[in-house]
């Protein structure tokens, strides 16, 4: 399939109180069209950071200090503001948890979902209304000519959210972020939701990259899982061999916090402890702290990823000795 995004060895740093402090560090990944991609982790692990490097919204005191994002093989670091806000228009689209913090509650729905048609293709007045509506029908929204004379107040939780994608798909961009856009949904909204993100990934082709912790949403939608503990990527592969065969202790740790609801006396099984500061330095493995198989190297030396296989790799010295033993399996065969 084709590459849409490429991001390689991205650092993006904040500088606090004359500190500068890297929040994402080094983290590799590629997006192909019609691919989902899941950014998992807890909060605070550094995936919406690494979707706002992507996007160029980080806040004022934060940057990438290294590395590089390309998208269609174009790099995007270096792109002025106004470049950037051009592409987000149109080739690349975000949606958020809250959908408010997108919706501006001073307008109404049509006009919101509107005038970005205007400024952005060359649809006569009629032609945008007409797509206006298209959009809403697009996202499962009833009665879609009385909703664009409506307020983002007067309509609920779910249909504000249905908006927020529709106005995210006006342009048809080519990549969509989405950055928990389900958590503050009831279960039964959240399913349509998420069925709408993948009907739209197949039909259009989109690339989609999904930021969440619920591990329960991967398993719906993800064809790829990036794991990110504490600024790194600690495990990637595809949604089958994260299910099937999780390597990383923390991967391990996530997939055993989810409930089972088949089961209602299973323990859940929480990892310990809790995330370090983004500023707290920790030598070795930055999973150390709370990881049950911690050895003295791992306390210090930092591991790098091994490869299970080419779409899995660990950061993890567990892995060491049964990707040198496959290696030399390999060797001899
Ligand atoms: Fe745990 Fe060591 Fe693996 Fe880190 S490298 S996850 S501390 S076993
Ligand atoms: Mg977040």
């Amino acid at each position: 399939m084709e590459q849409l995004l490429e991001v390689k060895d991205l650092v993006t740093s904040f500088r606090t109180a004359g500190q500068k402090v890297p929040a994402v560090r080094g983290v590799s990944f590629s997006v192909d069209r019609g691919e989902t991609l899941c950014i998992v982790g807890e909060s605070g692990c550094g995936k919406s950071i690494t979707t706002l490097s992507v996007m160029g919204l980080l806040p004022n005191n934060g940057e990438i200090s290294e590395g590089s994002v390309k998208f269609n093989g174009e790099e995007l670091t270096v792109k002025k503001k106004d470049e950037m806000r051009r592409l987000r228009g149109n080739e690349i689209s975000m949606i958020f948890q809250e959908p408010m913090t997108a919706l501006n509650p001073v307008f109404t729905v049509g006009y919101q979902l509107m005038e970005p048609l205007k400024i952005h293709t060359k649809l006569s007045k009629a032609e945008v209304k007409h797509k206006a509506i298209d959009l809403l029908n697009q996202v499962g929204i009833p009665n879609p000519e009385k909703k664009l004379k409506q307020y983002p107040h007067e309509l609920s939780g779910g249909m504000r959210q249905r908006v927020m994608i529709a106005m995210a798909l006006a342009c048809n961009p080519a990549l969509l972020i989405a950055d928990e856009p389900t958590t503050a949904l009831d279960v039964t909204i959240q399913a349509q939701i998420l069925d709408l993100i993948d009907d739209l990934k197949e039909d259009l082709g989109m690339g989609v990259v999904m930021v969440t912790h619920d591990m329960g949403v991967v398993a719906e939608v993800a064809d790829h899982v990036m794991v990110m503990y504490a600024g790194n990527v600690v495990e990637t592969g595809s949604v089958e061999e994260i299910f099937a065969n999780p390597s990383h202790p923390y991967t391990k740790g996530l997939l055993a916090s989810v409930p089972n609801v088949d089961d209602a006396n299973q323990l859940l099984e929480a990892i310990p402890g809790s995330l370090p500061n983004i500023n707290e330095e920790i030598s070795g493995c930055r999973f150390h702290p709370r990881c049950p198989f911690a050895s003295d190297k791992c306390k210090q030396e930092d591991p790098p990823h091994f490869t299970l296989n080419s779409s899995h790799q660990s950061k993890c010295w567990l892995l060491e000795e049964v990707t040198e033993h496959e290696s030399r399996n390999k060797a001899f065969s």
